[in-house]
């Protein structure tokens, strides 16, 4: 009897020992969750929400994988990764056109699963590396109704996630994964919107005010050269004349698109106003940026372009080409300013030159090197260019 009573307390006593360890590693859990939480809800870009989803999750709870899928209807994400200097690929980021393979995943109930690795099911869910998991959970992103993505986790050990265990963390991440998503994703539009012109899809005015100086400043930092380019179709207004106002938009965006494809992802291109261009060439040298302008011009002069009828619209475009004068003399917002306006001179002298030409500020001389009296003149020019422009600025503000 009295053993009887001695075993049944031992046991009770491992019975309380193990629920008190396993309420002490739920709440040290609960403590590392709530740390990350946060984080997620704070996070200030799409970029850190999805690097907090990838990496930190996994480092905080000691899994092997963590992959989020997203629907990505728009191809929005890669061109926001792109612009964000991430190159098209995050590992572990797999995005998805439509929800269709999503929603064959979660079969119908959209609730969290747990269960063991299946490569035909979850093999695209988890697309990097060789190494699979054993186990995984996958945690649909729910958003009004709607499968938005999935964040799916993946552990070495085939016991950590079974059918049948509780899922309340983990559906709590899941929600608030969602909202973050959706939200950082809606910032980043508005964002864009902001800076984006929304019939060529290329940066706005605004944008480019703000960059042109940044660049200057960057480029006098680096020491680099900064290139500007300033580019007007010809003759527009007989486009629109001839064709109408639709055609005319089909041949901005047709233009942008050109212009666009000749740039690199580092160079900044915005439209400027009406049929007008420009566009920032970091660490650009003279003679490459005139080559880079020279191939724009020839690539919409030979451009096909289209009425919706099937009528071939010629078009072609001036070009006026500036360098930034990066002395230490100059403040980087007078060499940004000085820098636009001699672009846009030099864009006057090529429509007056005849149009659909290139035309460089500063003449690049023989063997594209500047010999001291040449830089001193271009210096001098561009100078004139900038006080011009200043004055014209003036003499607008006072006219409004
Ligand atoms: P130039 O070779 O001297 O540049 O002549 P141009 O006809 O191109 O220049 P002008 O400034 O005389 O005319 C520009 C025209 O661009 C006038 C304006 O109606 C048209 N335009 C400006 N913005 C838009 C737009 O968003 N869509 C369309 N279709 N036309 C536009
Ligand atoms: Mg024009
Ligand atoms: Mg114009």
């Amino acid at each position: 009897m009295h053993d009887n009573l001695q075993i049944e307390n031992l046991t009770l006593r491992n019975q309380l020992e193990s629920l008190l360890q396993e309420a002490r590693q739920n709440e040290d859990k609960l403590r590392r969750f709530d740390v990350l939480e946060r984080r997620i809800i704070g996070a200030g870009s799409f970029v850190e929400l999805i690097r907090l989803l990838l990496a930190d999750y996994r480092q905080v709870f000691g899994i092997e994988h963590v992959s989020l899928t997203l629907v990505d209807q728009e191809y929005e994400i890669p061109r926001l990764l792109d612009e964000a200097g991430l190159g098209q690929e995050i590992p572990g980021l797999c995005l998805m056109a439509d929800d269709a393979w999503l929603k064959f995943c979660f079969s119908g109930d959209y609730k969290t699963r747990l269960t063991r690795f299946d490569s035909v099911s979850h093999g695209r869910l988890f697309p990097d590396g060789d190494d699979t998991p054993a186990s995984v959970a996958l945690l649909p992103l729910m958003r009004q109704n709607c499968l938005i993505g999935s964040l799916n986790l993946g552990s070495a050990d085939p016991d950590r996630y079974t059918e049948g265990a509780g899922t309340e963390f983990l559906d709590r991440l899941a929600a608030v994964a969602a909202v973050c998503v959706e939200s950082t994703l809606s910032r980043e539009r508005l964002k864009r919107a902001g800076v984006t012109d929304a019939l060529t899809g290329v940066h706005n005015r605004r944008y480019f005010d703000h960059r042109c100086p940044a660049e200057a400043s960057q480029a006098r930092r680096q020491r680099q050269p900064l290139a500007c380019m300033f580019l007007d179709i010809d003759r527009f207004k007989r486009i629109n004349d001839t064709y109408g106002h639709q055609v005319g938009d089909l041949v901005l965006q047709g233009i942008a698109t050109t212009i666009k494809a000749q740039l690199r992802t580092s160079d900044t291109l915005a439209r400027y106003g009406g049929e007008e261009f420009v566009a920032l060439l970091p660490q650009t040298a003279q003679a490459h940026a005139l080559e880079i302008a020279e191939r724009i011009r020839t690539a919409i002069e030979t451009q096909v372009l289209t009425t919706p009828h099937g009528e071939r619209v010629p078009v072609t475009i001036s070009i006026g080409l500036s360098m930034a004068v990066l002395d230490s003399t100059c403040e980087h917002k007078d060499a940004a300013t000085a820098m636009v306006a001699a672009a846009d001179h030099a864009l006057y002298e090529a429509k007056h030159g005849g149009r659909n030409r290139v035309v460089s500020a500063t003449a690049l001389p023989f063997g594209c090197r500047s010999s001291p009296l040449q830089s001193f003149l271009a210096q001098v020019r561009q100078w004139v260019g900038g006080v011009l422009h200043k004055l014209a600025t003036l003499a607008h503000l006072q006219r409004a």
